[in-house]
């Protein structure tokens, strides 16, 4: 049992979340449990399935530790935990669509998402549509009798759009449909799904549950009328993830609190500067007042955390690449949630219904924990390098 109180402040119950270290002779963290078998005292016991732990796959005290930390910050009754962050979102997919089924997918949902659905999920005989991420209330023009699922990401991936999540959860559910949402940017410190109506919520704890660039895992957390299919569909895929990572993630959760607040307040303080500076077109945060859908973000979300996107003032890969190839602090790589920035090329040729910005080619910055400063000089160097890459490109008349 936690002895984590849902009346405490976050970072207290991100403190004292998950484990209580007296189930473990007061060591203030859970054991790593390293387990396929677990044996039992008796034929009897065993044939009865009264025990509480019976197979690594089916859990263990270090992956109950970290489910039950993701229960008390979703408020959710059950969490599965994943060996992926894509894992999170194919496995409820596969415990929840059935052949002959629509599910509607939002436009602006990360890649390999899509390409699931394109593929695996499509060659199952499930029926994928996508839809525009500002559609709202008006998703209840595209159910259909059999619409099974629809799956949220809010902000969307690379263009930040932020969803309606109410008003789409509503209409789903009076269509039969479920909800699940893809809730990795603002992790349930900044927004909490299941209390916005989702069913289900996803979160690539890989990001900021990690938060060090060196874990791969997922969590899945369910209501209480998702929870039994969700958890059937997990035990019957295998998808189990290894301990030592769990393990990792529990300990991460302890700092996310301090972590996310610093990669916050860094990442506004950049986008709003950025703004203000020649050849950027435009800043994709939903924090700005300057975003289409900053409205929405303050009713719903309750905070903002480090990644967002910039358009650049024109031009196209040249002067993309030579933005990013100037840094010297961001690194080129893809993920997010680590101490440190990270910058990649944005592709939005993927989208199908939702329009990409056209004044420009879209770079996303992951804002790490160094300091402001030298982020702000790191960029200052990729803006005069785009500058430069459009003079000369203007000069040959290319
Ligand atoms: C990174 C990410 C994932 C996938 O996480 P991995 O652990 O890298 O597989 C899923 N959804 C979103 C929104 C992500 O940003």
């Amino acid at each position: 049992m936690a002895k984590s109180d849902a009346n405490w402040g976050i970072n207290t119950r991100l403190a004292h979340g998950g484990n209580d270290p007296r189930d473990y002779y007061g060591f203030v963290n859970p054991p790593v449990v390293h387990a396929s078998t677990v044996l039992f005292p008796d034929a009897a016991t065993m044939v009865s399935r009264s025990q509480k732990y019976t197979y690594g796959t089916r859990g263990t005290p270090t992956t109950d530790a970290l489910a039950q930390a993701m229960n008390e910050l979703e408020g959710s009754v059950g969490t599965i935990i994943v060996p992926s962050g894509l894992a999170a979102v194919t496995v409820p997919l596969l415990a929840f669509a059935r052949a002959g089924d629509h599910v509607l997918i939002v436009d602006s949902v990360y890649h390999p998402t899509r390409h699931f659905a394109d593929t695996m999920l499509t060659r199952l005989g499930v029926e994928v549509q996508y839809y525009d991420p500002r559609i709202g209330a008006g998703i209840a023009d595209l159910m259909k009798a059999n619409t099974r699922i629809v799956f949220t990401e809010s902000p969307g991936s690379n263009t930040f759009e932020v969803q309606d999540i109410p008003a789409i959860a509503k209409a789903a559910h009076a269509g039969n449909a479920i909800v699940m949402m893809d809730n990795t940017w603002a992790t349930p410190l900044y927004f909490r799904p299941l209390e916005h109506g989702v069913d289900i919520s996803i979160q690539a704890a890989t990001k900021y549950p990690a938060g060090h660039s060196d874990i791969l895992l997922g969590t899945v957390s369910a209501n209480e009328s998702c929870w039994n299919q969700l958890h059937e569909g997990f035990i019957t895929l295998g998808c189990c993830a290894g301990p030592d990572d769990v393990y990792q993630v529990l300990r991460g959760l302890r700092t996310m609190g301090v972590r996310l607040d610093h990669h916050s307040r860094s990442a506004l303080e950049i986008a709003s500067w950025l703004e203000t500076r020649e050849g950027v077109a435009q800043v994709l945060h939903p924090g700005l007042p300057s975003h289409p859908d900053h409205g929405l973000w303050k009713r719903d979300f309750c905070g903002s955390s480090g990644v967002f996107s910039i358009v650049l003032a024109g031009g196209g890969a040249e002067e993309q690449h030579a933005f990013l190839d100037a840094l010297r602090i961001f690194g080129l790589g893809y993920s997010w949630g680590g101490y440190e920035s990270l910058a990649v090329p944005v592709f939005l040729g993927d989208r199908v219904v939702a329009k990409a910005p056209e004044a420009g080619p879209v770079i996303r910055l992951q804002i790490g924990l160094e300091d402001v400063a030298d982020l702000k000089a790191d960029l200052e160097r990729g803006l005069a390098a785009a500058a430069a890459a459009s003079r000369a490109r203007s000069k040959t008349g290319t």
